[in-house]
């Protein structure tokens, strides 16, 4: 796709669909993003030349990973970092490892991280990185080997000034620990800065590991809070796909706000009680067996089952393009907080917001990790801790105040909330470059 392929219809914000089938979920990932940027533009008013701009990723690497196996194999791995943003300050983006990771899903993740830190008024730019690999199919040794491979080839790039990566899919806090380390063994002293969502041992900052649930957890409150007819979390039934760092906690503090978490799933099975999961028990038990199928208080329900539950709210939770025109007429969630990036396509989301469901979009219902990645890198910058209570009133302050500015030009603009979330993130990136000029 190149940007004279992007949509640009004259009239409002209801763009025409563009062709959102290309071969890899990756490419389908990116053409949504740029769908869901060439809405904003034209929302704006942004002429061509700054949508083309914002269209186009400032730096992209793609490397070359070898990695020596147990057994003596040498077998070689790709990796990207892409910075798409750097008007508003350094890039900042996790690191993906999986195996059909490639450089259009990355670059896709990278828009998005720009318009979130945006959004939520965080002085960054927005990054990814990605390394196609299956962490399940790899030892630790030769998952460490693997990471600092990958950031010795991408260290150019990265830096606590330049690009700070942190955890995404298939990585944790084990692998900014290495991230850290290989970068400072470069350094010659130690650069905590470099990386969030490190382990407080080394600079991590206390509430980081949850920091991304209890956005969804909040983004989710306020949804309930504001939408039609106000409704407390009593009773509200919920599903979540995915069981992972995001979805396990997200369906723990939903449960702790009084929320009725009645199915997950994960990469191995899902499971469904209508009377509620005991969400501390199946932690315990993915935790032991690395998945929530088998788990014994529960029926065994099909993975795709679980999107179309007769719910109050649906909480994607794993991967991008999930719920897609083929689906979205069967989701009965009234809805949808997206803790995955990506997982809502712009087909269904039409459908959904045709069948009057609310979408509370990744750039603001997850842009709880970022936030406190943004608080660790500022506590690591001064050599300063705060105590997991003050982190936790900045996140919800942070998350509230993004919230409400969503909702509020949702209302007066007729928008949802996704064409809101992405017309404040777009519109404070689009004038951080008017206002810094071009150069030469
Ligand atoms: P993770 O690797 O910890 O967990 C992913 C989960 O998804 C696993 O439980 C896996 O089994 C499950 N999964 C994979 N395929 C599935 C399928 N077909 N059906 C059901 N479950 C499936 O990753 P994570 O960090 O929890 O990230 C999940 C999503 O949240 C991603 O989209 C990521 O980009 C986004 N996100 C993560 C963070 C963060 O701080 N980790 C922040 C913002 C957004």
């Amino acid at each position: 796709m190149t940007v004279t392929d992007f949509p640009t219809t004259a009239s409002g914000v209801r763009s025409p669909i563009p062709d959102l089938h290309a071969p890899s979920p990756g490419e389908r990932a990116l053409a949504a993003a740029r769908f869901q940027l060439a809405e904003a533009s034209r929302f704006l008013g942004l002429d061509d030349g700054m949508h083309h701009m914002l269209a186009t990723p400032r730096r992209s690497l793609t490397v070359s990973v070898p990695v020596r196996r147990e057994d003596g194999r040498l077998e070689v791995v790709q990796g990207h970092r892409v910075q798409h943003n750097l008007s508003r300050g350094p890039a900042k983006g996790g690191i993906r490892f999986h195996p059909a990771t490639d450089l259009a899903e990355v670059t896709a993740l990278a828009m998005w991280m720009t318009w979130k830190c945006a959004l939520v008024g965080i002085p960054y730019g927005g990054a990814k990185g990605g390394v196609a690999v299956d962490p399940a199919t790899l030892t630790t040794r030769e998952l460490e080997r693997v990471t600092r491979r990958y950031v010795n080839e991408i260290l150019p790039l990265i830096g606590p000034e330049k690009d700070i990566p942190a955890p995404d899919v298939g990585t944790d806090e084990q692998t900014m620990a290495w991230i850290m380390d290989t970068y400072s063994a470069n350094a010659g002293y130690s650069v905590p800065g470099v990386v969030t969502g490190k382990p407080t041992a080394l600079g991590g900052s206390l509430g980081r590991a949850g920091a991304t649930s209890r956005g969804v957890q909040i983004a989710a409150l306020q949804a309930l809070a504001r939408t039609r007819g106000a409704r407390s979390p009593e009773g509200t039934t919920v599903a979540v796909q995915g069981f992972g760092k995001v979805g396990a906690l997200a369906a723990q503090y939903l449960a702790d706000a009084g929320c009725r978490v009645v199915a997950v799933s994960d990469a191995g099975g899902a499971v469904v009680r209508p009377s509620g999961l005991d969400v501390a028990a199946l932690r315990a038990h993915a935790a032991e067996t690395g998945t929530v199928h088998g788990y014994r208080d529960a029926d065994p329900l099909s993975r795709d089952e679980l999107l179309e539950l007769d719910v109050d709210v649906l909480v994607p939770a794993a991967l991008e393009g999930v719920i897609t025109a083929d689906n979205a007429p069967r989701v009965r969630a009234r809805l949808v907080v997206e803790g995955a990036n990506g997982p809502t396509t712009p087909e269904a989301d039409l459908i959904l917001a045709g069948n009057g469901t609310t979408v509370v979009p990744d750039i603001l219902a997850n842009a709880g990790g970022v936030i406190v990645s943004y608080l660790e890198w500022v506590q690591n910058t001064q050599a300063y801790s705060w105590s997991a209570g003050e982190v936790e009133v900045k996140l919800r302050d942070l998350m509230e105040n993004a919230y409400r500015a969503v909702a509020d030009l949702a209302a007066e603009r007729d928008l949802t909330l996704r064409q809101a979330a992405h017309a404040i993130g777009v519109g404070r990136v689009a004038e951080a470059h008017r206002m810094r000029g071009l150069y030469p």
